[in-house]
């Protein structure tokens, strides 16, 4: 048998009907840029999220940095982010002009410690950035608690969670404003780059539209210098095809993630994630943790299964953030996640069977070792 890390194909096979319709909608109307299809998806996924704006733009990293802009954060000062995450989370901070400040995962969640946060304040603090990582909602009520003490932003980046709860409250209505990416092998991907913000702040609202579109409110008048940040019609109209989905397929990513969490229980030296129970994940990935990673990937490819490492270099240790001077070892917690983390295959058209295989290859490696 062979099973991919996530079968990208897979999505159109199920909805070919509805997004071709949603091609064909746009090609036949003739309007590709901040028409109809943006403005009602902005509706809908604002709804969905129970939020008053969602905005449309480019990809999940734009969301982000314009809200930091938005919220006129910038040079000289400093937004606090995980140190386990994925690298855009800190880019955004630093295309805004301020400094990413990180702070290391709580190691059974891996999502944001919030009892060292308070810590990392200083006076030049501004947001607190957590990130829902691998579908998971980090654990806000403390976060928000530490925010209003210090009088701070809280953004969400919710790239990774769509339709996650925390407490019954979903991801992207947390914190102030979150930003969600449309990537195509997303929860809710769209068919190329696509992001958004949600948040229930007018003003903010209002400042990343303007920013999304060359700082401009009405066409060739430009109060202050933006963006080109702007979700297009095609994407739009692929997205508005799959929401409507995307609760049924968060379901079938759930009955995956149950049955490798049932199957993989008792594997010595095999870590499992772990889910709070006032936590709904969506399972963006299914991240289990050995300290024989590299050898059980290569067993697993050996079998036909595909699997990826998410991530494999901590932001702190790239060489892109080398001007930060961190060394090895700054941040044991999300460097042990680093070396031994691997991600199975997961998504809504993995089927049970393909599971079970992946689980019973598994099981083969952990019987030799
Ligand atoms: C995917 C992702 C982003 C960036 O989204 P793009 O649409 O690829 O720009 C940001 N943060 C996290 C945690 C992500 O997983």
């Amino acid at each position: 048998m062979k099973v991919p890390f996530l079968d990208l194909n897979a999505p159109y096979k199920e909805l070919k009907q509805e997004l071709d319709s949603a091609y064909q909608r746009v090609m036949e109307s003739g309007w590709f840029i901040m028409g109809a299809e943006v403005e009602s998806f902005e509706h809908e996924f604002a709804a969905y999220c129970g939020v008053k704006h969602c905005i449309g733009l480019g990809n999940g990293l734009e969301a982000l940095h314009l809200i930091l802009r938005a919220y006129g954060i910038g040079a000289g000062d400093e937004v606090i982010v995980p140190a386990n995450t994925y690298i855009a989370t800190w880019l955004a901070v630093s295309y805004s002009g301020a400094v990413p400040i990180p702070v290391e995962p709580d190691p059974r969640t891996y999502n944001l410690n919030p009892s060292l946060v308070e810590a990392a304040i200083t006076p030049k603090t501004k947001a607190i950035m957590p990130v829902h990582l691998y579908g998971q909602p980090a654990d806000m009520d403390p976060i928000l608690q530490i925010a209003e003490k210090y009088n701070l932003k809280v953004i969400e980046d919710a790239a990774q969670a769509h339709g996650s709860l925390y407490k019954g409250r979903l991801s992207g209505s947390l914190g102030h404003s979150a930003s969600f990416s449309f990537y195509p092998g997303k929860n809710l991907g769209a068919l190329g780059d696509a992001g958004a913000i949600v948040t229930n702040d007018d003003e903010l609202a209002e400042n990343v539209r303007m920013l999304r579109n060359y700082g401009s409110k009405v066409k060739y008048f430009h109060d202050v210098k933006g963006f080109n940040s702007r979700l297009d019609e095609m994407q739009a109209a692929f997205l508005r095809a799959k929401l409507p989905h995307l609760d049924e397929w968060n379901e079938r990513r759930k009955r995956i993630a149950a049955y490798y969490l049932d199957h993989l229980a008792d594997l010595p030296g095999l870590t499992l994630p772990y889910a709070p129970a006032e936590i709904t994940p969506v399972w963006h990935i299914f991240v289990v943790q050995t300290p024989h990673r590299d050898a059980l990937q290569q067993f697993l490819k050996s079998k036909g299964v595909g699997t990826l490492i998410h991530y494999p270099v901590p932001p702190h240790l790239s060489k892109a953030y080398a001007e930060l001077g961190f060394p090895k070892g700054a941040f044991p917690i999300t460097e042990t996640i680093a070396s031994s983390a691997l991600s199975l295959p997961m998504g809504p058209h993995l089927s049970i069977e393909e599971a079970e295989y992946v689980g019973n290859m598994i099981r083969e490696y952990f019987s030799q070792v």
